[in-house]
C-alpha cells in the first residue's frame, strides 16, 4: 500500500515533469487533476515553470571603461537576471555574441537548469571557450543563478552552501612613484582596516613608467623609442630596475607599516622568468602574502623550478580561459592562490568548480577583482567567497558614485571586510536609463598596455 502510494507519487512527479517540458508556458499540455497539481505545488513549493524569454547585453561606459552586462528575461513579468560579461579590450564582440547568437539559443529554455544551459551553450559553437565567447556565457550564467536566487528568495550564497564567514578579507591597492610613497599609500589603507594591501610602484612593474607610462622619479631611456620603432604609446620594460625596485619598495613599506600587515604583489608576468624566481627569493625576508602572475601562461613549466625554490605563496590563474587549464598545476601544487577572472572563464558554475576542486589540494581562491568587473561581476566573486571553505582573499575595487546611481545595491567594503546586501540573487540591480547616459563608444577605447623590451621586442603579460 506504501510502496503503491510512493510509485503513484513518482510517476505523478514523472509526468508533470513531461508536462512542463513538452507544453511550453505555464502548465499547459499537463492533464493533472486537482490532487496531482497540488503535488506538484508542493514539490516546487509554489513556483511556476519558468522560460527564458530574452538575452540581451546592456552595455555602459561610464568611466572609459566598457561594462557589459547581460540581461536574461523570463516570462514571469518582472523577473530578470543580471551577469558579468565585461571584457573591455573587446566589448564590441561581446556584445555581438549576446545579442546575435546567445539571444536565439536560450530562448524557451527552462532558466531552471542552469548547468545543462552552461553545458549546452559552451558547445554549441563547435569551436568554443576563449574570452569572447566564455564572456558571453558568464553574463548568461550569473544571470540564472541571479534568478534562482529571486525564485527561491535566497541571496546567491545560500545556495552554494551558505555563509563560512562573516565578512570577505579583501586587500586594498597601494601605489606610488618611489618606495617611500608606497609605504605611504599603503599606511592609509592600514589606517581605514585594511589587513591586506596590494603594492605597485608606478604601475604594474616599476619601469613601465619609464617609457611615459605613469610617473618615475628617473627616466631609462629606450633604444626603440630613440629609433622610431613601435609606437609612440608603447612603455618600455626594464626588468633590472623592475625587479630591484621592488625589493626595495617591499623593504619601504615593512619598514613603515611594521610586520603585521599582510603584503601583496602582482609581477603581471613581465619579466623572464628566471628574473622572476630570483626576484621572489630576494622577497623572502619581507613575508609576501603572495606574489602574483610570475610567469605568463605560455611559460608555466617554470613553477617547478619556482617551487623547488622557494616557499613565498603564488597566486595564478587570471589569464586562464578554461576551467581544465587549472587542473594540472593544482594537483600539482605548483601555487598557492587561485587567479579567476570569473567572467573570463564563464560564470559561477565553473568557477565553483576550480574553487571546490582547491580545497582538496589546500589551494585558496583569490578571485581577480580589477575596475574592469562591473558590479554584478564583484558580487558573483563575493557570493562565491562567502560559500567556499578554501577561500582565500578577495581584491576589492572603490564603486565610484556615477557606477552607483548605474547600479544599486553594489558589494561594499568596511574595515577590509567586503559584504553584499542580503536581498534574493546576487543583490545587484542596474538602471537602464542612468546606464544609457554612458554609450560604448563606436571605437575599441582600450587595448592592453604595449609594451616592449629595449629592443623593441614586445613582452608577453
Ligand atoms: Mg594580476
Amino acid at each position: 500500500m506504501e510502496l503503491n502510494k510512493k510509485l503513484t507519487r513518482r510517476s505523478t512527479l514523472r509526468n508533470l515533469g513531461l508536462g512542463i517540458a513538452g507544453g511550453g508556458l505555464g502548465l499547459s499540455g499537463f492533464s493533472a487533476n486537482a490532487e496531482e497539481r497540488e503535488t506538484y505545488r508542493k514539490a516546487t513549493k509554489g513556483l511556476p515553470p519558468l522560460k527564458i524569454t530574452r538575452v540581451s547585453a546592456i552595455a555602459t561606459c561610464p568611466h572609459t571603461i566598457e561594462l557589459i552586462v547581460v540581461k536574461v528575461e523570463t516570462n514571469e513579468p518582472g523577473l530578470y537576471g543580471l551577469g558579468c560579461a565585461t571584457f573591455r579590450q573587446r566589448a564590441h564582440a561581446v556584445v555581438a555574441a549576446i545579442d546575435k547568437y546567445l539571444n536565439d539559443f536560450c530562448v524557451g529554455r527552462d532558466v531552471d537548469n542552469i548547468e545543462d544551459i552552461w553545458q549546452a551553450t559552451y558547445q554549441s559553437s563547435y569551436w568554443r571557450n576563449g574570452p569572447v565567447l566564455n564572456n558571453a556565457l558568464s553574463g548568461l550564467d550569473q544571470a540564472l543563478w541571479d534568478i534562482k536566487g529571486k525564485r527561491a528568495n535566497m541571496p546567491v550564497y545560500q545556495l552554494l552552501g551558505g555563509k563560512c564567514r562573516f565578512g570577505i578579507d579583501c586587500y586594498a591597492h597601494a601605489g606610488g612613484n618611489s618606495p617611500e610613497a608606497v609605504a605611504e599609500d599603503a599606511q592609509s589603507y592600514i589606517d581605514k582596516g585594511f589587513r591586506h594591501v596590494r603594492i605597485q610602484m608606478g604601475g604594474y612593474g616599476a619601469s613601465q613608467a619609464l617609457g611615459g607610462y605613469g610617473a618615475s622619479q628617473e627616466k631609462i631611456p629606450a633604444d626603440f623609442k630613440d629609433k622610431g620603432f613601435g609606437m609612440p604609446d608603447d612603455n618600455y620594460m626594464d626588468p633590472i630596475y623592475y625587479t630591484k625596485s621592488v625589493v626595495d619598495m617591499f623593504k619601504a613599506v615593512r619598514e613603515k607599516c611594521g610586520d603585521r600587515v599582510e603584503l601583496l604583489h602582482d609581477i603581471h608576468e613581465r619579466v623572464q622568468p628566471t628574473d622572476a624566481i630570483r626576484m621572489i627569493k630576494e622577497l623572502e625576508p619581507y613575508r609576501p602574502f603572495f606574489i602574483e602572475d610570475p610567469f605568463s601562461p605560455e611559460n608555466n613549466r617554470y613553477f617547478k623550478l619556482l617551487r623547488q625554490q622557494t616557499s613565498v605563496p603564488i597566486a595564478m590563474g587570471e589569464l586562464f580561459n578554461n576551467p581544465h587549464e587549472w587542473v594540472d598545476p593544482m594537483k600539482d601544487q605548483l601555487f598557492d592562490f587561485i587567479r579567476i577572472h570569473i567572467s573570463q572563464i564563464g560564470g559561477i558554475t565553473p568557477a565553483m568548480k576550480v574553487a571546490r576542486l582547491g580545497e582538496f589540494f589546500n589551494i585558496k581562491t583569490a578571485w581577480h577583482g580589477p575596475g574592469d568587473v562591473s558590479p554584478v561581476g564583484h558580487a558573483a566573486n563575493a557570493h562565491i567567497d562567502f560559500a567556499v571553505w578554501n577561500f582565500g582573499i578577495q581584491e576589492s575595487v572603490h564603486f565610484s558614485d556615477r557606477i552607483q546611481e548605474i547600479f544599486t545595491g553594489c558589494p561594499y567594503v568596511e574595515n577590509g571586510y567586503m559584504y553584499v546586501n542580503e536581498v534574493p540573487g546576487l543583490g545587484v540591480d542596474i538602471n537602464e536609463k542612468e546606464a544609457a547616459k554612458y554609450p560604448l563608444p563606436d571605437k575599441q577605447l582600450n587595448n592592453w598596455t604595449q609594451l616592449r623590451k629595449n629592443d623593441g621586442t614586445i613582452i608577453r603579460p
